[in-house]
């Protein structure tokens, strides 16, 4: 165990439109965590020359798939700066069970693991009726649903008085129904994988966002065991320093809301 404080790393996982970008700028603003993104993570290291930058460069420049171990040595090189160091939520990585493990070792080179893997669960046939029976007006684009918020007069747009409407081809049922399979059946393995370790937390995700942000404070602002301190919420008094007992896989309930 090292004495200086690592960045807890965070996994969110969650299909489209479960609201996995608006959850990860929440916990920035409120922890002061970073998103990393595998693209965004890749262009910096190529615009700033690193040597894994520069094997990444190499490889995305002739058309091929950046390996698992160039983007983990460009995620080690971005942990390593300053500004991780209240922790970090990857999105888009690991993206396999080949990559969990990658990531798994390159962490434990530094005695501990992923702080959590966040799932944000959604129940699939809502899921499709809430994207499906999204419209808008063709007029002036106010949005519209077919059952949660239809025009008060039908065909006619509350706010234009327009009568043409849009349906995006992208939130056709079908469409919809085809993207989250294609998500279960990638992010499967990798939940598999957390669930085993116990670093999974399932997140119910078809709350509205204050209560979905509510959900992933908690589990960030869980004490943990594991060589690390949690991140303090910007607005909390800062209490919350000294709690590393060693009491492993204590599912500590906190009381504040
Ligand atoms: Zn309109």
């Amino acid at each position: 165990m090292g004495t200086q404080p690592r960045p807890p790393v965070y996994i969110l996982l969650g299909p489209p439109g479960a609201g996995k970008g608006t959850q990860a700028r929440l916990l920035e603003e409120r922890f002061g965590l970073l998103q990393l993104s595998t693209g965004d993570l890749l262009r910096a290291a190529v615009a700033a020359g690193t040597a894994a930058g520069r094997a990444a460069g190499a490889v995305m420049e002739a058309g091929g798939l950046v390996s698992d171990a160039i983007v983990i040595a460009v995620l080690k090189d971005r942990m390593a700066a300053p500004d991780t160091a209240v922790g970090v939520i990857l999105d888009g990585f690991p993206r396999t069970a080949g990559q969990a493990g990658a990531l798994d070792r390159l962490l434990a080179d530094e005695g501990r693991t992923v702080a959590a893997a966040i799932a944000l669960e959604v129940d699939d046939a809502a899921m499709v009726e809430r994207i499906a029976g999204r419209f808008t007006c063709a007029g002036c684009g106010e949005g519209y649903h077919d059952s949660m918020k239809a025009p008060a007069v039908p065909g006619v747009c509350d706010r234009c008085g327009g009568t043409a409407f849009r349906r995006r081809a992208d939130d056709r049922a079908e469409t919809v129904a085809a993207r989250l399979a294609a998500y279960h059946a990638e992010t499967a393995p990798l939940i598999a994988h957390y669930e085993r370790q116990g670093m999974l937390a399932r997140v119910d995700a078809m709350g509205s966002i204050a209560e979905i942000a509510a959900a992933l404070a908690r589990i960030v602002a869980e004490p943990r065991a594991r060589g690390e301190d949690p991140p303090v919420a910007a607005s909390a008094e800062g209490s919350a320093g000294q709690g590393q007992g060693g009491t492993e896989g204590n599912p500590r309930e906190k009381a504040n809301g």
